[in-house]
């Protein structure tokens, strides 16, 4: 049997060599969502699709200001 990850869910659509469409949908088995078509001895597993690579950095924002401008009241 042929085994085949897929990142979509739940519903997987593919074809049959005789051309025709065919959907089948994962069930959840042993933590995994899989399922098995007989029409082409085909185990679909879903497998999440690969997390972002590009590293998320941290915004470089001023810290905090302490103490009030403008505010108008100014000391004398
Ligand atoms: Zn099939």
């Amino acid at each position: 049997m042929r085994t085949v990850y897929v990142a979509e869910y739940p519903a997987i659509q593919h074809r049959h060599d005789d051309g025709r469409i065919v959907t089948v949908r994962l069930k959840r088995r042993e933590g995994t969502f899989r399922v098995v078509c007989d029409g082409c001895a085909t185990e679909f597993i879903y497998r999440k699709p690969a997390p972002s690579r590009i590293a998320h950095f941290k915004s470089p924002l001023l810290p905090s200001v302490k103490g009030n401008w403008d505010t108008g009241d100014d000391e004398h």
